[in-house]
Protein backbone atom coordinates (compact mmCIF):
# COMPACT_ATOMS: atom_id res chain seq x y z
CA UNK A 1 0.00 0.00 0.00
CA UNK A 2 1.25 3.48 -0.56
CA UNK A 3 0.97 5.86 1.99
CA UNK A 4 1.16 9.54 1.22
CA UNK A 5 3.00 11.01 3.94
CA UNK A 6 2.30 14.21 3.57
CA UNK A 7 -1.53 13.60 4.45
CA UNK A 8 -0.09 11.31 7.33
CA UNK A 9 2.03 14.52 8.94
CA UNK A 10 -0.64 16.43 8.44
CA UNK A 11 -3.46 14.38 10.22
CA UNK A 12 -0.97 14.21 13.12
CA UNK A 13 -0.31 17.62 12.97
CA UNK A 14 -3.82 18.08 13.73
CA UNK A 15 -4.03 15.91 16.64
CA UNK A 16 -1.26 17.41 17.98
CA UNK A 17 -2.62 21.01 17.52
CA UNK A 18 -5.47 19.78 19.06
CA UNK A 19 -4.11 19.44 22.49
CA UNK A 20 -4.93 15.73 22.99
CA UNK A 21 -1.51 14.55 23.54
CA UNK A 22 -0.58 16.73 25.69
CA UNK A 23 -3.00 15.40 28.94
CA UNK A 24 -1.42 13.23 31.22
CA UNK A 25 -4.61 11.03 30.77
CA UNK A 26 -3.32 10.59 26.86
CA UNK A 27 0.01 9.66 28.12
CA UNK A 28 -0.32 7.41 29.82
CA UNK A 29 -3.25 5.50 28.33
CA UNK A 30 -0.80 5.10 25.28
CA UNK A 31 1.99 3.85 27.75
CA UNK A 32 -0.42 1.37 29.12
CA UNK A 33 -1.50 -0.14 25.71
CA UNK A 34 1.77 -0.44 24.80
CA UNK A 35 2.89 -3.22 27.89
CA UNK A 36 -0.56 -4.63 27.39
CA UNK A 37 0.25 -5.09 23.34
CA UNK A 38 3.74 -6.50 24.67
CA UNK A 39 2.23 -9.32 26.72
CA UNK A 40 -0.68 -9.89 24.71
CA UNK A 41 1.49 -10.71 21.66
CA UNK A 42 4.77 -12.19 23.49
CA UNK A 43 4.58 -15.05 21.35
CA UNK A 44 3.83 -13.36 18.24
CA UNK A 45 6.91 -10.66 19.00
CA UNK A 46 9.50 -13.29 19.70
CA UNK A 47 8.14 -15.60 16.17
CA UNK A 48 8.80 -12.29 14.29
CA UNK A 49 12.03 -11.98 15.70
CA UNK A 50 12.94 -15.55 15.08
CA UNK A 51 12.22 -14.97 11.73
CA UNK A 52 14.55 -11.75 10.73
CA UNK A 53 17.25 -12.85 12.74
CA UNK A 54 16.86 -16.00 14.15
CA UNK A 55 16.79 -14.69 17.84
CA UNK A 56 17.15 -16.71 20.43
CA UNK A 57 13.67 -16.75 22.61
CA UNK A 58 15.61 -16.34 25.68
CA UNK A 59 17.17 -12.75 24.01
CA UNK A 60 14.25 -11.70 22.27
CA UNK A 61 12.52 -11.87 25.66
CA UNK A 62 15.29 -10.03 27.66
CA UNK A 63 16.63 -7.59 25.85
CA UNK A 64 13.93 -6.42 24.24
CA UNK A 65 10.06 -7.09 24.76
CA UNK A 66 11.26 -6.55 28.85
CA UNK A 67 13.40 -3.69 28.25
CA UNK A 68 10.32 -1.91 26.30
CA UNK A 69 8.19 -2.97 29.03
CA UNK A 70 10.15 -1.30 32.18
CA UNK A 71 11.02 1.55 29.73
CA UNK A 72 6.93 2.14 29.76
CA UNK A 73 6.69 1.20 33.37
CA UNK A 74 9.29 3.33 34.40
CA UNK A 75 7.65 6.38 32.20
CA UNK A 76 4.19 5.95 34.12
CA UNK A 77 6.00 5.95 37.58
CA UNK A 78 7.93 8.97 37.03
CA UNK A 79 5.70 10.73 34.32
CA UNK A 80 3.62 12.95 36.57
CA UNK A 81 7.14 14.12 38.45
CA UNK A 82 8.53 14.36 34.91
CA UNK A 83 5.83 16.48 33.31
CA UNK A 84 5.64 19.02 36.47
CA UNK A 85 7.42 22.50 36.30
CA UNK A 86 10.93 22.84 37.77
CA UNK A 87 11.45 25.18 40.09
CA UNK A 88 14.61 27.50 38.88
CA UNK A 89 16.78 30.50 41.15
CA UNK A 90 16.33 33.54 40.61
CA UNK A 91 18.69 36.32 41.17
CA UNK A 92 18.53 40.40 42.32
CA UNK A 93 18.58 41.59 37.87
CA UNK A 94 15.08 40.44 38.07
CA UNK A 95 13.88 40.59 41.57
CA UNK A 96 11.16 40.20 42.93
CA UNK A 97 10.63 37.26 40.51
CA UNK A 98 10.33 33.63 40.49
CA UNK A 99 11.23 31.20 37.57
CA UNK A 100 10.22 27.47 36.30
CA UNK A 101 11.13 25.64 33.52
CA UNK A 102 8.18 23.60 31.70
CA UNK A 103 8.82 20.86 29.39
CA UNK A 104 6.63 21.27 26.40
CA UNK A 105 6.16 18.60 24.18
CA UNK A 106 7.78 19.26 20.41
CA UNK A 107 5.15 18.34 18.06
CA UNK A 108 5.29 15.59 15.13
CA UNK A 109 8.19 13.52 15.88
CA UNK A 110 9.60 10.87 12.93
CA UNK A 111 11.33 8.17 14.26
CA UNK A 112 13.46 5.95 12.02
CA UNK A 113 14.27 2.90 13.25
CA UNK A 114 16.87 -0.43 12.67
CA UNK A 115 16.76 -4.34 12.20
CA UNK A 116 19.24 -5.67 15.10
CA UNK A 117 16.82 -4.82 17.92
CA UNK A 118 13.95 -3.79 15.67
CA UNK A 119 11.03 -4.30 18.44
CA UNK A 120 13.37 -2.50 21.16
CA UNK A 121 14.86 0.35 18.92
CA UNK A 122 11.53 1.24 17.50
CA UNK A 123 9.53 1.15 20.26
CA UNK A 124 12.01 2.62 22.74
CA UNK A 125 12.23 6.20 21.47
CA UNK A 126 8.61 5.77 20.62
CA UNK A 127 7.85 5.68 24.46
CA UNK A 128 9.91 8.97 25.01
CA UNK A 129 7.74 11.04 22.63
CA UNK A 130 4.33 9.87 23.75
CA UNK A 131 5.18 10.81 27.31
CA UNK A 132 6.49 13.90 26.80
CA UNK A 133 3.15 14.32 24.94
CA UNK A 134 3.93 13.99 21.33
CA UNK A 135 2.70 12.56 18.07
CA UNK A 136 5.32 10.08 16.36
CA UNK A 137 5.63 8.21 13.07
CA UNK A 138 7.61 5.08 13.37
CA UNK A 139 9.64 4.26 10.42
CA UNK A 140 11.01 0.66 11.39
CA UNK A 141 13.87 -1.11 9.65
CA UNK A 142 12.55 -3.33 6.31
CA UNK A 143 15.61 -5.32 6.65
CA UNK A 144 13.65 -6.76 9.63
CA UNK A 145 10.39 -7.31 7.42
CA UNK A 146 8.31 -9.59 9.89
CA UNK A 147 8.96 -7.32 13.08
CA UNK A 148 7.89 -4.02 10.68
CA UNK A 149 5.08 -5.65 9.77
CA UNK A 150 4.03 -6.90 13.23
CA UNK A 151 4.65 -3.67 14.83
CA UNK A 152 2.27 -2.32 11.97
CA UNK A 153 -0.39 -4.11 13.03
CA UNK A 154 -0.26 -4.27 16.53
CA UNK A 155 0.56 -0.15 16.76
CA UNK A 156 -2.64 0.07 14.37
CA UNK A 157 -4.95 -1.93 16.82
CA UNK A 158 -3.19 -0.82 20.64
CA UNK A 159 -2.27 2.99 19.98
CA UNK A 160 -4.32 6.13 18.97
CA UNK A 161 -4.18 6.00 15.35
CA UNK A 162 -4.90 9.66 15.16
CA UNK A 163 -1.34 9.95 16.88
CA UNK A 164 1.10 7.06 16.58
CA UNK A 165 1.10 5.79 12.78
CA UNK A 166 4.02 3.38 11.32
CA UNK A 167 5.08 3.61 7.72
CA UNK A 168 7.03 0.40 6.52
CA UNK A 169 9.48 0.99 3.97
CA UNK A 170 12.87 1.49 2.40
CA UNK A 171 14.81 4.14 1.22
CA UNK A 172 11.82 5.92 -1.24
CA UNK A 173 9.47 5.85 2.10
CA UNK A 174 12.32 7.04 3.80
CA UNK A 175 13.07 9.98 1.41
CA UNK A 176 9.21 10.85 1.39
CA UNK A 177 9.48 11.15 4.79
CA UNK A 178 12.52 12.88 5.43
CA UNK A 179 11.23 15.63 3.32
CA UNK A 180 8.40 16.40 5.36
CA UNK A 181 8.82 19.23 7.82
CA UNK A 182 9.19 17.46 11.23
CA UNK A 183 9.51 18.52 15.15
CA UNK A 184 12.29 16.26 15.50
CA UNK A 185 13.94 12.86 13.90
CA UNK A 186 15.05 10.47 16.19
CA UNK A 187 17.29 8.24 13.67
CA UNK A 188 19.04 4.93 14.81
CA UNK A 189 20.96 2.97 11.89
CA UNK A 190 24.69 3.88 9.98
CA UNK A 191 27.01 7.08 9.97
CA UNK A 192 26.56 6.97 5.94
CA UNK A 193 22.70 7.38 6.34
CA UNK A 194 22.75 9.52 9.06
CA UNK A 195 24.52 12.38 7.42
CA UNK A 196 21.31 11.92 4.85
CA UNK A 197 19.32 12.30 7.77
CA UNK A 198 21.08 15.54 9.11
CA UNK A 199 21.41 17.20 5.47
CA UNK A 200 17.12 16.58 5.16
CA UNK A 201 16.20 17.95 8.89
CA UNK A 202 19.09 21.25 8.33
CA UNK A 203 16.64 22.47 5.38
CA UNK A 204 13.63 22.46 7.75
CA UNK A 205 15.60 23.41 10.63
CA UNK A 206 14.78 20.42 12.55
CA UNK A 207 16.75 18.85 15.79
CA UNK A 208 17.99 15.47 14.78
CA UNK A 209 19.26 12.60 17.66
CA UNK A 210 21.33 10.02 15.89
CA UNK A 211 21.89 6.97 17.39
CA UNK A 212 24.81 5.49 15.40
CA UNK A 213 27.43 3.06 16.10
CA UNK A 214 31.15 2.76 15.39
CA UNK A 215 34.23 0.35 16.79
CA UNK A 216 33.81 -0.13 20.69
CA UNK A 217 37.14 -1.35 21.74
CA UNK A 218 37.87 -3.42 25.21
CA UNK A 219 40.54 -3.24 27.02
CA UNK A 220 42.09 -6.34 28.85
CA UNK A 221 44.31 -6.26 31.64
CA UNK A 222 45.99 -8.83 33.08
CA UNK A 223 45.20 -8.06 36.65
CA UNK A 224 41.48 -9.41 36.78
CA UNK A 225 39.16 -12.28 37.16
CA UNK A 226 39.52 -14.28 33.84
CA UNK A 227 36.69 -16.45 34.03
CA UNK A 228 34.13 -13.74 34.63
CA UNK A 229 35.58 -11.14 32.15
CA UNK A 230 36.04 -13.71 29.20
CA UNK A 231 32.31 -14.64 30.54
CA UNK A 232 30.92 -11.17 30.13
CA UNK A 233 32.59 -10.67 26.99
CA UNK A 234 30.88 -13.21 25.19
CA UNK A 235 28.06 -11.98 26.73
CA UNK A 236 28.08 -8.81 25.27
CA UNK A 237 29.54 -9.83 21.76
CA UNK A 238 28.19 -13.27 20.53
CA UNK A 239 25.35 -13.89 23.40
CA UNK A 240 24.10 -10.50 22.17
CA UNK A 241 22.55 -10.86 18.46
CA UNK A 242 25.74 -12.69 17.44
CA UNK A 243 27.23 -9.76 17.57
CA UNK A 244 25.42 -7.12 15.54
CA UNK A 245 24.72 -5.09 18.18
CA UNK A 246 26.30 -1.27 18.29
CA UNK A 247 27.84 -1.17 21.29
CA UNK A 248 29.02 -4.90 20.98
CA UNK A 249 32.92 -5.47 21.56
CA UNK A 250 34.50 -4.96 18.72
CA UNK A 251 38.22 -5.56 19.32
CA UNK A 252 40.25 -6.47 22.31
CA UNK A 253 43.26 -4.55 23.32
CA UNK A 254 45.37 -6.65 25.66
CA UNK A 255 49.11 -7.06 25.96
CA UNK A 256 51.51 -9.43 24.19
CA UNK A 257 52.33 -11.58 27.38
CA UNK A 258 48.35 -12.35 28.28
CA UNK A 259 46.95 -12.82 24.78
CA UNK A 260 47.32 -16.50 24.52
CA UNK A 261 45.73 -16.99 28.48
CA UNK A 262 43.01 -14.76 27.07
CA UNK A 263 42.23 -16.60 23.77
CA UNK A 264 42.53 -20.00 25.70
CA UNK A 265 39.51 -18.48 28.19
CA UNK A 266 37.60 -17.30 25.50
CA UNK A 267 37.94 -20.37 23.60
CA UNK A 268 36.64 -22.56 26.72
CA UNK A 269 33.54 -20.71 27.35
CA UNK A 270 32.98 -20.42 23.88
CA UNK A 271 32.72 -24.18 23.94
CA UNK A 272 30.32 -24.20 27.04
CA UNK A 273 28.36 -21.90 25.80
CA UNK A 274 28.00 -22.96 21.83
CA UNK A 275 29.29 -26.53 22.28
CA UNK A 276 31.59 -27.89 19.24
CA UNK A 277 28.94 -27.15 16.36
CA UNK A 278 28.14 -23.55 17.47
CA UNK A 279 26.87 -23.47 13.98
CA UNK A 280 24.48 -26.02 14.66
CA UNK A 281 23.33 -23.54 18.19
CA UNK A 282 20.09 -22.68 19.16
CA UNK A 283 21.02 -20.36 21.28
CA UNK A 284 22.99 -18.10 18.62
CA UNK A 285 21.58 -15.53 16.18
CA UNK A 286 21.67 -15.94 12.38
CA UNK A 287 23.54 -13.32 10.03
CA UNK A 288 20.41 -11.04 8.95
CA UNK A 289 20.65 -11.05 5.87
CA UNK A 290 23.31 -12.09 2.41
CA UNK A 291 24.56 -9.26 2.37
CA UNK A 292 25.38 -8.45 5.84
CA UNK A 293 26.74 -12.40 5.86
CA UNK A 294 29.10 -11.78 2.58
CA UNK A 295 30.30 -8.46 4.02
CA UNK A 296 31.51 -10.47 7.02
CA UNK A 297 33.18 -13.52 5.30
CA UNK A 298 34.80 -10.72 3.15
CA UNK A 299 36.17 -9.18 6.29
CA UNK A 300 37.67 -12.51 7.03
CA UNK A 301 38.95 -13.40 3.71
CA UNK A 302 40.82 -10.03 3.45
CA UNK A 303 44.90 -11.28 2.50
CA UNK A 304 46.00 -8.66 5.44
CA UNK A 305 44.63 -11.01 8.06
CA UNK A 306 45.22 -14.50 6.38
CA UNK A 307 46.54 -16.97 8.94
CA UNK A 308 45.40 -14.54 12.02
CA UNK A 309 42.25 -16.59 12.99
CA UNK A 310 43.04 -18.56 16.22
CA UNK A 311 39.44 -19.80 16.47
CA UNK A 312 35.93 -20.70 14.72
CA UNK A 313 35.98 -18.76 11.21
CA UNK A 314 33.43 -21.79 10.22
CA UNK A 315 30.31 -20.37 7.83
CA UNK A 316 27.18 -21.56 6.52
CA UNK A 317 26.05 -20.12 3.92
CA UNK A 318 22.89 -21.36 3.28
CA UNK A 319 21.86 -20.56 6.93
CA UNK A 320 23.69 -17.11 7.00
CA UNK A 321 25.51 -18.60 10.29
CA UNK A 322 29.22 -17.55 11.11
CA UNK A 323 30.73 -19.19 14.10
CA UNK A 324 32.29 -17.17 16.73
CA UNK A 325 35.73 -16.34 15.72
CA UNK A 326 39.08 -14.81 17.33
CA UNK A 327 41.73 -13.00 15.23
CA UNK A 328 44.77 -12.34 16.63
CA UNK A 329 47.40 -9.91 15.71
CA UNK A 330 45.23 -7.77 12.42
CA UNK A 331 47.18 -5.43 11.13
CA UNK A 332 46.02 -1.37 11.64
CA UNK A 333 45.16 -1.00 7.77
CA UNK A 334 43.52 -4.49 7.15
CA UNK A 335 39.41 -3.82 6.34
CA UNK A 336 38.48 -5.11 9.80
CA UNK A 337 40.34 -2.68 11.58
CA UNK A 338 38.83 -0.13 9.41
CA UNK A 339 35.18 -0.44 9.93
CA UNK A 340 32.74 -1.87 12.51
CA UNK A 341 32.18 -4.91 12.54
CA UNK A 342 28.45 -5.71 13.78
CA UNK A 343 29.71 -9.56 13.58
CA UNK A 344 30.51 -12.70 15.07
CA UNK A 345 34.38 -11.61 14.15
CA UNK A 346 36.98 -10.53 17.09
CA UNK A 347 40.00 -9.38 16.68
CA UNK A 348 42.49 -9.31 19.29
CA UNK A 349 45.64 -6.61 18.80
CA UNK A 350 48.14 -6.66 21.38
CA UNK A 351 50.37 -3.70 23.41
CA UNK A 352 53.23 -3.50 25.22
CA UNK A 353 51.97 -2.26 27.87
CA UNK A 354 48.29 -1.86 28.78
CA UNK A 355 48.34 1.78 29.21
CA UNK A 356 49.01 2.06 25.63
CA UNK A 357 45.96 0.67 24.69
CA UNK A 358 44.41 4.08 25.39
CA UNK A 359 47.16 5.40 22.32
CA UNK A 360 45.33 2.92 20.24
CA UNK A 361 41.59 4.09 21.03
CA UNK A 362 42.55 7.83 20.70
CA UNK A 363 44.18 6.90 17.07
CA UNK A 364 40.15 6.11 15.88
CA UNK A 365 36.61 7.66 15.96
CA UNK A 366 34.86 8.14 18.95
CA UNK A 367 33.41 5.02 19.76
CA UNK A 368 29.79 4.23 21.08
CA UNK A 369 31.11 2.57 24.06
CA UNK A 370 34.63 1.48 25.48
CA UNK A 371 35.31 -1.26 27.72
CA UNK A 372 37.98 -2.02 30.38
CA UNK A 373 38.68 -5.22 32.35
CA UNK A 374 41.18 -4.31 35.45
CA UNK A 375 41.15 -4.47 39.31
CA UNK A 376 43.39 -1.69 39.01
CA UNK A 377 41.84 1.47 40.02
CA UNK A 378 44.73 3.84 38.97
CA UNK A 379 44.31 2.80 35.45
CA UNK A 380 40.31 2.75 35.56
CA UNK A 381 40.50 6.53 36.29
CA UNK A 382 43.19 7.07 33.75
CA UNK A 383 40.63 4.92 31.70
CA UNK A 384 37.22 7.25 32.73
CA UNK A 385 39.32 10.32 32.52
CA UNK A 386 41.21 10.22 28.71
CA UNK A 387 38.78 8.11 27.06
CA UNK A 388 36.47 9.32 24.70
CA UNK A 389 33.51 7.41 24.08
CA UNK A 390 29.32 7.73 24.37
CA UNK A 391 29.54 5.46 27.30
CA UNK A 392 31.62 3.72 29.51
CA UNK A 393 31.54 0.43 31.19
CA UNK A 394 34.10 -1.35 33.43
CA UNK A 395 34.50 -4.73 34.17
CA UNK A 396 31.46 -5.56 31.80
CA UNK A 397 30.18 -4.94 28.30
CA UNK A 398 26.82 -3.37 27.55
CA UNK A 399 25.46 -3.83 30.78
CA UNK A 400 25.38 0.54 31.14
CA UNK A 401 22.59 0.23 28.57
CA UNK A 402 20.39 -1.53 31.07
CA UNK A 403 21.18 1.39 33.72
CA UNK A 404 18.11 3.86 32.87
CA UNK A 405 19.55 6.78 35.16
CA UNK A 406 22.50 6.45 32.58
CA UNK A 407 21.84 8.51 29.28
CA UNK A 408 22.63 6.23 26.01
CA UNK A 409 23.92 7.93 22.68
CA UNK A 410 27.00 8.33 20.78
CA UNK A 411 29.52 11.15 20.58
CA UNK A 412 31.46 12.45 17.54
CA UNK A 413 31.13 9.94 14.92
CA UNK A 414 29.26 7.41 17.14
CA UNK A 415 26.49 10.39 17.18
CA UNK A 416 24.50 13.20 18.92
CA UNK A 417 22.13 13.34 21.45
CA UNK A 418 20.85 10.87 24.36
CA UNK A 419 18.05 8.90 25.23
CA UNK A 420 17.14 6.39 28.17
CA UNK A 421 14.84 7.13 31.45
CA UNK A 422 14.16 10.53 31.92
CA UNK A 423 16.80 11.40 28.97
CA UNK A 424 14.38 10.09 26.94
CA UNK A 425 11.38 12.43 28.39
CA UNK A 426 14.07 15.24 27.80
CA UNK A 427 14.93 14.28 24.39
CA UNK A 428 11.55 14.91 23.13
CA UNK A 429 10.48 17.81 25.14
CA UNK A 430 11.35 21.76 25.10
CA UNK A 431 12.23 23.13 28.04
CA UNK A 432 10.24 26.22 28.13
CA UNK A 433 11.95 29.27 30.32
CA UNK A 434 9.10 31.11 32.22
CA UNK A 435 9.75 33.63 34.35
CA UNK A 436 6.78 35.55 36.53
CA UNK A 437 7.25 38.93 37.80
CA UNK A 438 4.00 40.66 39.65
CA UNK A 439 3.79 45.13 38.80
CA UNK A 440 5.98 45.94 41.81
CA UNK A 441 9.27 46.20 41.85
CA UNK A 442 9.79 48.58 38.94
CA UNK A 443 12.82 50.37 39.12
CA UNK A 444 12.89 53.51 36.80
CA UNK A 445 16.65 52.73 36.12
CA UNK A 446 16.24 50.29 33.70
CA UNK A 447 14.73 52.95 31.41
CA UNK A 448 15.39 55.82 28.89
CA UNK A 449 16.76 58.55 29.60
CA UNK A 450 19.54 56.97 30.16
CA UNK A 451 21.96 59.47 32.80
CA UNK A 452 25.33 58.19 34.46
CA UNK A 453 23.97 57.68 37.60
CA UNK A 454 21.51 55.28 36.71
CA UNK A 455 24.28 53.54 35.04
CA UNK A 456 25.69 53.93 38.08
CA UNK A 457 23.01 52.04 39.99
CA UNK A 458 22.71 49.20 37.18
CA UNK A 459 26.24 48.13 37.76
CA UNK A 460 26.28 48.46 41.67
CA UNK A 461 23.25 46.26 41.57
CA UNK A 462 24.89 44.06 39.45
CA UNK A 463 28.03 43.82 41.10
CA UNK A 464 25.86 43.60 44.47
CA UNK A 465 27.54 46.40 45.90
CA UNK A 466 25.49 48.04 48.95
CA UNK A 467 27.77 51.04 48.72
CA UNK A 468 27.72 51.89 45.34
CA UNK A 469 23.97 51.35 45.28
CA UNK A 470 23.57 53.83 48.48
CA UNK A 471 26.37 56.06 46.35
CA UNK A 472 24.39 55.94 43.07
CA UNK A 473 20.87 57.01 44.86
CA UNK A 474 22.28 59.54 46.78
CA UNK A 475 24.88 61.10 44.71
CA UNK A 476 27.97 60.08 47.71
P1 LIG B 1 19.21 -0.11 8.37
O1 LIG B 1 19.79 -0.57 7.08
O2 LIG B 1 17.98 -0.75 8.88
O3 LIG B 1 19.00 1.46 8.23
C1 LIG B 1 18.43 2.21 9.27
C2 LIG B 1 17.23 2.98 8.75
O4 LIG B 1 17.66 3.89 7.76
C3 LIG B 1 16.18 2.08 8.12
O5 LIG B 1 14.92 2.42 8.62
C4 LIG B 1 16.33 2.35 6.64
O6 LIG B 1 15.11 2.22 5.93
C5 LIG B 1 16.84 3.76 6.60
N1 LIG B 1 17.67 4.03 5.43
C6 LIG B 1 18.60 3.21 4.87
N2 LIG B 1 19.18 3.80 3.80
C7 LIG B 1 18.61 5.03 3.69
C8 LIG B 1 18.79 6.13 2.78
N3 LIG B 1 19.66 6.06 1.78
N4 LIG B 1 18.04 7.23 2.97
C9 LIG B 1 17.14 7.30 3.98
N5 LIG B 1 16.94 6.28 4.86
C10 LIG B 1 17.65 5.17 4.72
O7 LIG B 1 20.26 -0.25 9.54
P2 LIG B 1 21.84 -0.11 9.53
O8 LIG B 1 22.24 1.25 9.15
O9 LIG B 1 22.45 -1.27 8.84
O10 LIG B 1 22.04 -0.34 11.09
C11 LIG B 1 23.23 -0.77 11.61
C12 LIG B 1 23.99 0.41 12.16
O11 LIG B 1 23.21 1.01 13.17
C13 LIG B 1 25.29 0.05 12.83
O12 LIG B 1 26.24 1.01 12.52
C14 LIG B 1 24.95 0.08 14.30
O13 LIG B 1 26.06 0.31 15.14
C15 LIG B 1 23.97 1.19 14.34
N6 LIG B 1 23.10 1.04 15.49
C16 LIG B 1 23.13 2.01 16.43
C17 LIG B 1 22.34 1.87 17.56
C18 LIG B 1 22.34 2.90 18.64
O14 LIG B 1 21.42 2.89 19.44
N7 LIG B 1 23.31 3.79 18.70
C19 LIG B 1 21.52 0.76 17.70
C20 LIG B 1 21.52 -0.19 16.70
C21 LIG B 1 22.30 -0.05 15.60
Amino acid sequence: MVVDVAEVVTELKATYTSGKTKSYEWRESQLKALIKMANDHEKEIIEALRSDLNKPEFEAFVHEISTVKSSCKLALKELRRWMSPEKAKTSSTTFPSSAEIVSEPLGVILIISTWNYPFLLSLDPVVGAIAAGNAVVLKPSEIAPATSLLLSKLLGEYMDSSAVKVVEGAVPETTALLEQNWDKIFYTGNGKVGRIVLAAAAKHLTPVILELGGKSPVVVDENINLEVATRRIIGGKWASNCGQTCVSPDYVITTKAFASKLIDALISELEKFYGNEPLKSLDLSRIVNSSHFNRLTKLMDDEKVFGKIVHGGQQDKTNLRIAPTILLDVPEDSMIMNEEIFGPLLPIITVGKIEDSINVIHAREKPLAAYLFTNDKKLMDVFVGSVSAGGLCINDTTLHLAESSLPFGGIGGSGMGSYHGKFSFDAFSHKKAVLRRSFAGDIAARYPPYTTRKLQLLKALLNGSILGILRALFGW
